[in-house]
């Protein structure tokens, strides 16, 4: 195992002192370690520190022996609950803990065997199809249990590519005392998330922007930072920065664990984009969860290649690929990622390796995979899978699995021109095309954001 430091410094020590005098549980400190550190509560509702930070653990519990033992005869609900409860501490009494959790993972999570070496963790059974309704489904149970008794209401703010906001307008869904507002790109979500994301109502609101996804981006970052805006609305982050939605993806690295047969631990392939999910799945092997290695698997968006090649981390514009839930040129969970190491290159780059996969050798995968195995990835899956053959090829005697993280009918106009067939879409999704999309049109300015959001308190 690569050593983790200990996360006590000085600054951390003072405010630790004041805090856990009548507090015996975990809190999480700023990256930027220029605020506080906050119990999970707090981490929750504010999703980011005011110094701009992400919030992170201050330690990662071990996961005990006997857990591992017991693995196989435990429920997802049980799981879920043991993992993620040192984190919780008493923020949430145990038995709702262990409700939101059982609710959490109510879907299936197979491990499905492609070859003799590689499976695929289908974690796109939920209700919308990608494995964001973990962390999206986890994170609204949370804030609902928070905003009990509350006044001021909650306002989740969130710019997607597609499955982040689908995910968290479905988790939201209904939930009381928060109302979610989502920062789509006119033109560049698929069919279905687009009407995932406009046909729902009620406390879920759609701004269709005429601009990119960097556009939407950083419209929500600008308006976490407005003063004036602050003051009106208790604004939060449903992105991965946010600790309630980053830490119940751990979950399934556990359960793909339970279903792996051989006997030497897998090297998993996770497609990336903002890293929050391969962070997540970090957190597990810290905890002792056994994973032989990580593969970053990215697609033409290479920041992370560079920094293992060439030790530095340049930020870059994102690039626009079939897989473009990963188009991401400056990775909000990076950050978190070296928090992890100790900012040491060398670690890292012995326990993850990376890859870039263009459009052409994805679309090459897919149409491969399913020819050979008739198995039918999608563009993420596709890239995730390129990545861990390349990487078995020199690895001949280790096997793995890749996480597929979204149904391929949710990339249908992609998939089925590469396929040349069509897609049958779950049942779970056609009640869909009967609905209305109700969206409100806006430029790519803040201005714009902010007025709206002004206007409706
Ligand atoms: C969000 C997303 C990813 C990337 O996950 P990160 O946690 O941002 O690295 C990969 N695949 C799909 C389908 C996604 O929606």
């Amino acid at each position: 195992m690569v050593p983790i430091k200990k996360y006590v410094n000085l600054y951390q020590k003072f405010w630790l002192s004041l805090i856990k005098q009548n507090n015996q549980f975990m809190l999480f400190y700023s990256i930027n370690k220029q605020s506080p550190p906050v119990t999970f509560k707090e981490a929750a509702i504010t999703g980011q520190a005011p110094d701009k930070g992400l919030y992170f653990p201050e330690q990662i519990p071990v996961l005990s022996a006997d857990f591992f033992k017991r693995l196989n005869s435990k429920t997802k609900g049980e799981i879920a609950f043991e993992v993620i409860r040192p984190y919780i501490g008493n923020t949430i009494p145990e038995e709702d803990l262990y409700t939101i959790c059982e609710e959490t993972v109510n879907f299936d999570f197979p491990l499905k065997k492609i070859t003799e070496s590689i499976y695929s963790l289908e974690l796109f059974h939920g209700p919308t199809l990608a494995f964001k309704d973990v962390g999206a489904r986890f994170m609204s149970r949370c804030l609902s249990h928070f905003s009990e008794g509350n006044d001021k209401k909650i306002t989740v703010l969130v710019a997607t590519s597609g499955d982040t906001g689908s995910a968290v307008a479905n988790g939201f869904l209904d939930v009381k005392g928060v109302d979610v507002v989502i920062l789509y790109p006119s033109g560049k979500v698929s069919k279905i998330q687009e009407l995932q994301l406009t046909t729902l109502g009620k406390n879920i609101t759609a701004l269709e922007v005429q601009g990119t996804f960097d556009d939407c981006q950083s419209m929500v970052k600008q308006a976490f930072s407005d003063e004036s805006l602050n003051k009106h609305l208790s604004l939060t982050s449903a992105n991965s920065i946010n600790v309630a939605r980053w830490l119940p993806q751990q979950f399934y690295y556990f359960y793909a664990l339970q279903q792996w047969q051989h006997e030497s631990p897998p090297v998993i392939s996770v497609p990336s984009g903002n890293f929050g999910n391969i962070c997540a799945g970090l957190l597990a092997y810290f905890s002792g969860a056994p994973i032989k290695h990580f593969i970053a698997a990215c697609n033409s968006n290479d920041v992370f290649s560079n920094y293992i090649i060439n030790k530095t981390f340049i930020p870059k514009t994102a690039v626009a690929t079939i897989s473009n839930a990963m188009d991401v040129g400056n990775p909000s969970n990076f950050v978190r990622l070296l928090e992890l190491f100790a900012h040491n290159h060398k670690h890292v780059k012995e326990m993850i390796s990376n890859c870039c996969v263009s459009d052409t050798a994805s679309a090459e995968t897919i149409l491969e995979v399913y020819k050979k195995y008739s198995y039918l990835l999608e563009p993420h899956g596709a890239v995730a899978y390129k990545g861990l053959q390349d990487y078995l090829g020199q690895h001949p005697n280790q096997k793995g699995l890749i996480l597929e993280t979204a149904h391929p009918v949710k990339f249908d106009d992609v998939v089925q021109n590469i396929i040349i067939d069509t897609i049958a879409i779950p049942a779970s999704v056609q009640h869909l095309f009967k609905l209305k999309k109700e969206s409100t049109i806006i430029k790519p300015e803040f201005k714009e954001l902010k007025d709206f959001l002004l206007s409706r308190n």
